[in-house]
């Protein structure tokens, strides 16, 4: 096979993971996105970056704000969509949120059952139900916090 043709395969197989991917979270990212447009609807501002869609100043979503667990909020990622208190706050959290993304992407819906599972057996063990998720694990030991 010559190599333009190989080349096009791969892109053709990658293209395919990238669809199926966003297909497999699209339930979650719809949430998000529905959000978002509430967040947008109130001023916030939303702009893509790589494959996801960043929304700046998702802070004013009252319903954010009343999570008690999130009272301190930074940002938050449903699907492939992130939403964050302002740019400078989506930017610092920008590589853990996308972690996320990619945690959306292999587990699908999967992901709040089993991220609230974790936390529950951090808790029932002692320990900080944020802090030693292993999902959160994950994700800070990518983006190097
Ligand atoms: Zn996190």
């Amino acid at each position: 096979m010559p190599s333009s043709a190989r080349q096009a395969e791969r892109t053709a197989r990658r293209r395919l993971r990238r669809g199926l991917a966003y297909a497999w979270v699209a339930p979650v990212t719809l949430v998000g996105l529905v959000l978002a447009l509430v967040a947008l609807l109130g001023g916030a501002r939303a702009h893509w970056v790589e494959a996801q869609l960043e929304v700046a100043g998702a802070h004013r979503l009252r319903a954010v704000g009343r999570w008690p667990h999130i009272r301190h909020f930074g940002a938050i990622t449903l699907g492939h969509v992130i939403l964050g208190r302002d740019d400078a706050t989506l930017r610092r959290w920008r590589r853990h949120e996308q972690v996320h993304v990619r945690q959306y992407e292999r587990w699908g819906l999967l992901f709040w059952p089993l991220y609230l599972a974790a936390s529950g057996w951090c808790w029932l063990r002692g320990r900080d139900a944020y802090l030693d998720n292993p999902f959160e694990i994950e994700a800070r030991q990518t983006d190097g916090s």
